[in-house]
């Protein structure tokens, strides 16, 4: 009888748990709109031009190059960085994203209603610059539906590379500033060399970036937003950024495909899909009634 009891007080004070999420975290491309909308394919053949017409890079390198930078410091850009090229950034993303078919993109009222309907406080966190999160977000209809982006600019502020901050040096290196947009600083790393080795011998320079899948810009991201990733589920269409992501406490959700795999905790088809997969998200709101009802015992009651 009294064991009865028990479990059914037990019972009563799971349900009065607070609910396990307090923010979403959600990547931008390819998450929120489909891959087959082409912006991906789109962006891959920008970074290609960009690297040959803006760095003067031998196009039948550029494959090989891009494949190897984008694995080893998670975006192409962070990789020429790493390797020597230097450039504006700006003028690298409106090169990159200036051409890409947003006309592909469509209004989203269906996940749109989704997000607005959704308990709980939302976050969008893409390694694009402002201005293509922005202008996604607004095609697609979801302006309103996030709290905040943190994007490339947050995790890079400072990063006018090539100029003085010092205005005094105006005249340090007798300034070529405008008359170029990208310049080579030294000597260039031979990365596609350094891997074609059987042992390669030298250390892989480093990027001045700061971006997905580091497991240290994904901290970064989270101390700034004030996000706590043990009450965080992050949504991410890219393996390794949901690895990473997992490593640093987050709860993760692989959209594009519903496969899971090693650190993912859900996978999804779609991001239409997450009503269905995860509607304990919906239920924040009454979870909080039970928990204040009073129908709970006082004594059980201890993490309301
Ligand atoms: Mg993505």
């Amino acid at each position: 009888m009294v064991h009865w009891i028990k479990m059914a007080y037990e019972d009563r004070y799971r349900q009065a748990q607070r609910a396990k999420y307090d923010c979403l975290l959600f990547d931008l491309d390819d998450t929120l709109y489909p891959l087959s909308s082409g912006l991906a394919a789109g962006c891959l053949k920008n970074i290609g031009d960009y690297m040959v017409e803006k760095l003067g890079i031998d196009e039948s390198k550029i494959s090989d190059l891009c494949n190897l930078l984008y694995k080893n410091y998670g975006t192409t850009m962070a990789g020429l960085r790493a390797i020597g090229y230097d450039f504006d950034y700006d003028e690298y993303h409106s090169f990159v994203h200036g051409r890409l078919p947003y006309e592909n993109l469509k209004p989203d009222p269906v996940l749109r209603s989704l997000l607005l309907s959704l308990p709980i406080r939302k976050v969008i966190f893409t390694n694009a610059d402002k201005i293509h999160a922005v202008k996604v977000l607004r095609i697609l209809g979801l302006e309103e539906c996030f709290e905040g982006i943190i994007c490339f600019e947050t995790l890079n502020p400072i990063h006018k590379s090539t100029a003085s901050d010092d205005e005094d040096d105006i005249a340090f290196m007798g300034s070529s500033s405008s008359s170029s947009i990208c310049t080579r600083s030294g000597e260039i790393f031979d990365i596609v060399g350094h891997f074609a080795q059987p042992n390669p011998l030298s250390v892989l320079p480093k990027t001045p970036i700061v971006c997905k899948p580091s497991e240290s810009a994904i901290e970064r991201a989270l101390k700034i937003a004030n996000i706590t990733p043990e009450r965080t589920l992050f949504f991410e269409d890219s393996v390794r950024n949901v690895q990473s992501g997992k490593r640093v406490g987050l709860d993760t959700v692989l959209i594009g495909t519903s496969q899971r795999i090693k650190g993912a905790d859900f996978a999804l088809e779609s991001i239409h899909n997450m009503r269905e997969a995860l509607p304990e998200l919906w239920e924040a709101d009454k979870i909080t009634e039970v928990v204040y009802s009073g129908k709970v015992p006082v004594e059980t009651s201890v993490t309301a």
